[in-house]
């Protein structure tokens, strides 16, 4: 989770930063440098800044990024997207598995089956890898917001948008994880290079670059916008020229807490297979912090089958020691009882990893092995 990074008590790990390469980057004027910022960022970046976490608001804290130079690409707007390719896919997999319907767009599902897990945290994916191969088909396909967005923000967003050259565009994810780090730096996200190459936009000899170039912690971006004497909260709340890279659904924030990418899912999953509105958005049985897996059964009333309904079963694991081999034996053994599996390495989710602020005393940071609230 990259906590260690930040506790180690003997200063025997080091964070790779990306600080100076990407002032360097703001200063040069042939650049087009983008943010793409996480939800969990702005609840926690006020801390640096010596406000209470959850004081920044949105509107002052993309002020401050683009008053030193950044494009905004929200990591919301992409996790819009993400949200949308995963539940379609969930959709799917429930039609061809719980359903029994066939077809040539459902076909690959017979090799990707139930239970669903979530695939936006790079941890969980790094973990799975080494110890579970064999869950590897029941996780998601869909990158994650960062990788949707940065490969995006040079395709679409270059051309059509910001009318520029994407060999000149920077994208900086700005997260809460250090685990962000590795996984941009993974040798298949050159997507956009690759598109642009097959659709005839770059030379064929233009060399591979990657979609996202630099990822900065919550507390790099602190450091970075404390080096162009920028404080975000002392900005105006109003922004100017939003551009439609800015923009998202509540949805899209939730993700930065456990069991948000969930309940962002089952929002669509429930209005797609039940073909009417829930009877509210908020599905509370997913959310928040717990020491332990949260489970949830949600009725769905199917479209497909008049009504009947089909009693989906969800579970949350927030911080990797919270009995996620326990959930994944089950599945590697075939005996699972859920259909969709959210998988966030932190505790909490997003909101406590490992690169937001250091403040066990604060409270954005939920340690899972001490009682709370945490005493002086
Ligand atoms: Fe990164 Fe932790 Fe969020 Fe996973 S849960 S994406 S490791 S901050």
């Amino acid at each position: 989770c990259g906590q260690c990074l930040v506790n180690c008590p003997f200063g025997a790990i080091e964070q790779m930063s990306f600080v100076d390469e990407v002032e360097e980057k703001l200063r040069d004027p042939e650049w087009t440098v983008v943010a793409i910022i996480a939800p969990a960022v702005r609840v926690a970046l006020a801390e640096e800044f010596g406000s209470p976490s959850g004081t920044l608001t949105v509107g002052r804290m993309h002020n401050a990024f683009k008053k030193i130079g950044f494009k905004i690409y929200e990591n919301n707007f992409a996790a819009d997207q993400t949200i949308m390719e995963e539940a379609y896919e969930f959709i799917a997999k429930v039609r061809y598995w719980v359903l029994g319907e066939r077809g040539p767009e459902l076909e690959k599902f017979a090799h990707h089956p139930l239970p669903h897990f979530t695939s936006c945290c790079p941890a969980w994916i790094r973990y799975a890898e080494l110890y579970y191969a064999k869950v590897l088909p029941h996780i998601s396909g869909a990158k994650s917001p960062q990788q949707m967005a940065g490969a995006s923000a040079k395709t679409w967003a270059a051309l059509d948008v910001w009318n520029v050259d994407p060999r000149k565009v920077y994208t900086v994810g700005i997260m809460p994880c250090t685990g962000k780090i590795f996984e941009a730096s993974r040798p298949e996200f050159k997507s956009a290079w690759q598109w642009l190459k097959e659709n005839g936009y770059l030379p064929e000899d233009t060399p591979p670059f990657p979609d996202v170039d630099a990822v900065l912690t919550t507390r790099d971006a602190a450091t970075l916008l404390k080096r162009f004497g920028v404080n975000p909260l002392k900005l105006s709340e109003k922004e100017e020229n939003i551009e439609i890279t800015e923009i998202y659904s509540g949805g899209a924030t939730i993700f930065g807490t456990s069991g948000g990418v969930t309940e962002a899912a089952l929002r669509t999953a429930y209005y797609v297979l039940s073909g009417k509105e829930p009877p509210a958005w908020d599905f509370f049985a997913v959310r928040g912090y717990t020491t332990g897996i949260r489970e949830a059964v949600i009725p769905i009333p199917l479209k497909a089958l008049g009504g009947k309904e089909f009693h989906l079963k969800i579970c949350v694991v927030n911080g990797a020691i919270n009995h996620l081999d326990k959930v994944l034996k089950q599945v590697v053994a075939g005996n699972c009882p859920y259909h969709f599996i959210e998988v966030m390495n932190c505790p909490g989710g997003c909101i406590n990893g490992g690169g937001q602020p250091v403040n066990p005393m604060g409270t954005s940071w939920i340690d899972p092995l001490l009682p709370l609230p945490l005493k002086a």
